[in-house]
């Protein structure tokens, strides 16, 4: 049990005004890595570096790429063996269409109770949060058994090297467990989908449109693949059905393009198509049995249209010399994560939520992968995602967080690490 007065001590270091002015002033960094435009994540760590520096943490700055470093924040509480991470990231997707804007996406306008721009929602409001939750927490003075990592890392939104750098460096060898803040509208994520993408590519051979037999329509395969898709992704919700807090597995084509390159024309066959798919599994789902059906789709597609232009060959008494081709490459794969109910992090996190909102939390699933499933994956970390944010408004125009819930998510992370590195009865 945690006295009522030691919950206040700490709830009473966090300032709402501070975490509106740290969001407020992390939006106004504008960090789309666009090297063409000269933006990256660099004055948002800078930022975030100093604002820590200042509350008197340890701070190192790494750079992951050239302009694209990751802040580290180190706190050692108190003598303990835990060390609970914080993560968010420094990195926004791209405001898209300016003028389908109401507000200025690096404006971080208040209207109405919500904060309006780019991030506010993911997740520089949940990165100023936990920045202050910690904050508030070493400014609480109250004796911990242990340690905090925050890691306020670049590149989450693209290919997650941020996440694998801190990895790479050991940064993540002491942590066990994390607290991944993201949008998750106050529900205590402890699931999150894997995804296995892969680019589908076919080979046929260009010709005039009001001559196609002099050449090989590559878009019969794409129909093809797009119909295996369909039976592949049938069969996985008939394996596996809806999982309580993920939903369903899918098996989705996000781009069909032909030709895969260069601008389509109404009277030219194309000699080349792509498919991307994006598969999004459950826990249960192999992916290695993905990967391996997926080339089988392959292989059944590359006979299925062969023998369909012999056999209309055939019927026309003609005979092309040219097969068609198609080959599947694997672009990415990240496991499901998930974390038990009973996990110290997942009591802390129920806990301090139930603290702060008066009521039981709920339990959710997160349908995309974010860096807690590199950290899960690689470091076994048991991991819990959750933050302020409705999780409709991620990468959407005129997105905004609202600021009630966000100061609320500030003093859940804090209440999450007195209660996990409370001295007691963990080693
Ligand atoms: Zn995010």
């Amino acid at each position: 049990m945690i006295p009522e007065s030691v919950i206040e001590k700490v709830l009473n270091q966090i300032d709402p005004e501070g975490v509106i002015n740290l969001t407020a002033q992390l939006v106004r960094c504008n960090s789309v890595w666009d090297p063409q435009a000269g933006t990256s994540e660099v004055e948002a760590a800078e930022l975030a570096a100093r604002w820590a520096r200042d509350r008197g943490f340890d701070v190192t700055l790494e750079t992951v790429a050239p302009e694209r470093p990751n802040v580290i924040v180190r706190w050692t509480a108190g003598p303990g063996s835990r060390t609970l991470m914080f993560e968010g990231h420094t990195d926004v997707v791209t405001p898209g269409n300016l003028t389908r804007w109401k507000y200025d996406p690096f404006g971080a306008q208040i209207q109405k109770g919500r904060m309006y721009g780019r991030g506010t929602n993911d997740t520089k409001g949940n990165l100023a949060g936990m920045l202050v939750a910690i904050a508030a927490l070493k400014a609480s003075g109250i004796p911990l058994a242990g340690s905090i990592v925050g890691g306020v890392l670049c590149d989450e939104e693209g290919m997650m090297t941020g996440v694998q750098h801190f990895i790479a460096r050991g940064h993540a060898d002491a942590v066990t467990a994390a607290v991944v803040c993201e949008p998750q509208d106050g529900l205590v994520c402890i699931a999150q989908k894997g995804a296995v993408r892969a680019r589908f590519a076919v080979r046929g051979r260009m010709s005039h449109g009001a001559m196609p037999l002099s050449g090989l329509n590559p878009a019969p395969a794409v129909a093809r693949i797009i119909d295996g898709l369909a039976d592949l992704e049938a069969e996985a919700v008939h394996t596996y059905g809806k999982d309580p807090l993920l939903g369903w597995p899918s098996f989705t084509p996000t781009v069909v393009q032909a030709p895969s390159q260069g601008p389509p024309q109404l009277n030219v066959v194309p000699g080349e198509a792509e498919i991307l798919v994006d598969v999004r599994t459950l826990p249960g789902q192999n992916h290695d049995t993905i990967r391996n059906s997926l080339s089988a789709l392959v292989q059944q597609t590359v006979r299925e249209v062969n023998a369909r232009y012999r056999k209309t060959d055939r019927l026309l008494g003609i005979r092309r010399p040219w097969e068609l081709d198609v080959t599947v490459r694997f672009l990415s794969d990240r496991p499901c994560t998930h974390t038990d109910r009973d996990d110290p992090v997942i009591a802390s996190a129920v806990w301090a939520s139930r603290q702060v909102s008066g009521k039981e939390p709920e339990f959710a699933g997160v349908p995309g992968a974010t860096d807690g499933t590199f950290l899960w994956a690689l470091k076994d970390i048991p991991i819990v995602t959750m933050g302020a944010g409705d999780r409709q408004v991620p990468h959407q125009v005129d997105e905004w967080v609202d600021l009630d819930q966000l100061v609320d998510t500030a003093r859940i992370y804090a209440l999450t690490a007195l209660h996990y590195l409370y001295p007691g009865d963990h080693p």
